[in-house]
């Protein structure tokens, strides 16, 4: 729901301010799909408002799932598609959330690099994924216990949320910016900072100014090679922001900040994983103390490139070289809705 288009629409009908108030609550809830359900308003407003807005601005077409993980395919109100998924870990649910509709980085190790790029998504469409899984969760809950009342009041609900789907999120940083003020802010989702994460390929100058915002958002780096030729082939953006203006940047940014920085490495055969690539690896591992390695098997991509067959070896040479690191399990490889797996081709 955009809400300033809702607001100015309300200001026209000369409703009093706490109706807003109801509608915009109510929105966030997640309970509701359609304003005909928001039964604590009049039936007359509920009836205009379905008429002009959709409440969300992303509509279901599929869904896949998994035990533990759920993919949406989601069209948006000019007909493109994206994907979104949710994951399942256990002690709580997180979104893997798209910002753009395709990407125009073409990395190629993924999927959604070979769509290559259509569009930005809204600040609306943004947020609207993790509303949808919001409802999407409450109402598969509802089914379960076949009762509209949760016994204790309690509903499962999004914790976090990464913005690891479709797309690089810093370079859609308008409406980045604008959902995440909407997702962290009280009247909002009311999500805490160290609950969002975000991952980017190297977009040097935005690393600068998200490292000035200060906050407690965690950020990760698609590193993939710590040598610049062979980066250059994977991620073509490392062209533009070659790896030692990359570092300085990542430096600038753990300084600042005094966070932890995730650089994420998916090893591939014979292309990041021999002997020099993993030195090089180390070697970069070393030169700050807040850089943590995310280790992430690779997921195979149609026509794609062939995980390493190293990954042992890898994690012996960095437990010998006493860095700590953490291999990222795959969720949902089998549905496609794992990283680098989501592109939307019709
Ligand atoms: N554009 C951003 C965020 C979206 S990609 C970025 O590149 O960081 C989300 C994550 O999926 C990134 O960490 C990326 O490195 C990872 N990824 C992409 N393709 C992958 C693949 N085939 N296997 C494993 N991880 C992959
Ligand atoms: Fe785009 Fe990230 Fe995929 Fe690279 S890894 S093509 S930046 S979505």
């Amino acid at each position: 729901m955009d809400l300033s288009t809702i607001t100015k629409y309300l200001q026209s009908l000369s409703l009093p301010a706490f109706r807003r108030r109801q509608i915009v609550k109510n929105y966030f809830s997640g309970h509701f799909t359609n304003f005909t359900q928001m039964t604590d308003l009049p039936l007359e407003l509920r009836t205009t408002l379905d008429q002009n807005f959709p409440l969300l601005s992303v509509k279901e077409i599929n869904l896949l799932s998994t035990t533990n993980s759920q993919k949406a395919l989601l069209k948006l109100k000019d007909g493109q598609k994206i994907e979104t998924v949710l994951l399942d870990y256990h002690d709580w649910l997180s979104v893997c959330a798209s910002t753009q509709v395709g990407c125009p980085l073409g990395c190629k190790f993924c999927a959604t690099g070979k769509m290559g790029f259509i569009r930005n998504l809204t600040s609306e469409e943004i947020v609207d994924q993790i509303i949808f899984w919001n409802n999407y969760l409450i109402n598969r809950h509802c089914e379960k216990s076949s009762t509209k009342q949760s016994p204790q009041g309690g509903y499962p609900y999004v914790g976090r949320v990464a913005f690891m789907g479709m797309g690089e999120p810093f370079l859609n940083w308008d409406n980045l910016i604008l959902a995440l003020n909407t997702i962290r802010s009280r009247d909002g989702l009311n999500l805490g900072n160290r609950k969002i994460s975000i991952s980017t390929a190297g977009i040097v100058p935005r690393i600068y100014e998200f490292a000035d915002l200060n906050t407690e958002i965690n950020l990760a780096l698609s590193l993939h090679s710590a040598i610049q030729s062979t980066r250059e082939i994977l991620m073509p953006i490392a062209q533009k922001y070659s790896l030692p203006d990359l570092l300085t940047a990542l430096h600038y940014y753990t300084h600042k900040t005094s966070r932890q920085l995730f650089l994420e490495f998916a090893p591939i055969a014979d292309i990041n994983d021999a002997q020099k690539e993993i030195d090089a690896l180390i070697k970069l591992l070393k030169s700050d103390k807040l850089f943590f390695l995310n280790l992430i098997p690779l997921n195979p991509v149609k026509g794609g490139l062939v995980p390493s067959t190293k990954l042992k070896l890898i994690e012996k040479q960095l437990t010998a070289a006493h860095i700590d690191y953490s291999l990222r399990h795959s969720l949902g490889q089998s549905i496609n809705s794992a990283c680098g797996q989501l592109a939307t081709f019709s």
